[in-house]
């Protein structure tokens, strides 16, 4: 080899050891930070002993599979749900796990992973509501969460509503009489349900589609999207997720 060569080399390899050392390109020090809104069960909530730290739920112990796979430790930035996908194009996480559904408009700032978890907009009423239907909302008072795409679909359908910074405040509306319909994404709505005397789920398929969750990357990080998609595929395949899924959500029911 001649000298030239042999300095590049070198340095190559010195890179590649660097990178395998600080699984550079996905991570930050063998680090996979993922940003939440940890106010979403069964997928992300505060516990007294979390998965990560203090965070638990399906979403948390899938991205704690994900970076121990890929050989890296999972860290958690909880925050409001709106700022996470501002909090990716920063570089300030590395990836958002929250629940979220991959739209089309979402498409547009981010990249999303394979879907790992379907779910639908539901609606949560008054046991004694006669909500029946979603068009049964367009005299009621509806309240939504900020950003969720249950929001979204409420503007889709053309009526006015409130919007709240967290699911259980829009739910305490509707304990409290103040509002008359929770529009929420289903799993998260059926927690609310037990959690709650006297409210009941209402579907209606023909006005809410279904909804595919996924792991949110910075647009053209496919290093790391590639690391996700394939922990991803192995979790649907050996069935964890299911368990995850069918874990949190009786924990979350019997509490
Ligand atoms: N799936 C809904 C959305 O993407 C709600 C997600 C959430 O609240 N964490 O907007």
């Amino acid at each position: 080899m001649k000298k030239a060569t042999k300095v590049m080399a070198l340095a190559a390899a010195m890179v590649m050891l660097a990178c395998t050392l600080t699984a550079c390109g996905s991570g930050k020090g063998g680090k996979l930070t993922f940003g939440t809104n940890a106010e979403f069960p069964p997928f992300e909530f505060v516990a007294s002993e979390g998965v990560i730290d203090q965070y638990d739920g399906i979403d948390m112990a899938i991205a704690k599979n994900i970076a121990e796979q890929n050989g890296m430790t999972a860290a958690i930035e909880n925050m409001e749900f709106d700022s996470l996908l501002v909090a990716l194009q920063n570089g300030q996480i590395d990836a958002v796990i929250a629940g979220m559904t991959a739209t089309d408009e979402r498409r547009e700032t981010v990249d999303f992973s394979t879907t790992y978890y379907t779910a639908t907009q539901v609606m949560i009423v008054k046991e004694d509501s006669d909500i029946t239907t979603a068009a049964d909302m367009a005299d009621k008072k509806i309240c939504v969460i900020q950003g969720y795409t249950g929001e979204i679909c409420v503007q889709d359908m053309g009526y006015p509503y409130e919007a709240f910074k967290k699911g259980t405040e829009a739910v305490l509306e509707l304990v409290n009489g103040k509002c008359d319909v929770v529009v929420i994404d289903s799993a998260t709505a059926q927690k609310y349900v037990s959690d709650n005397e006297g409210l009941k789920i209402v579907e209606d398929a023909s006005a809410f589609e279904s909804e595919e969750y996924a792991i949110a990357v910075q647009k053209g990080n496919t290093e790391l999207l590639e690391k996700i998609n394939k922990s991803i595929e192995a979790m649907l395949a050996d069935g964890t997720i299911n368990e995850l899924a069918v874990k949190y959500t009786e924990a979350v029911s019997e509490e």
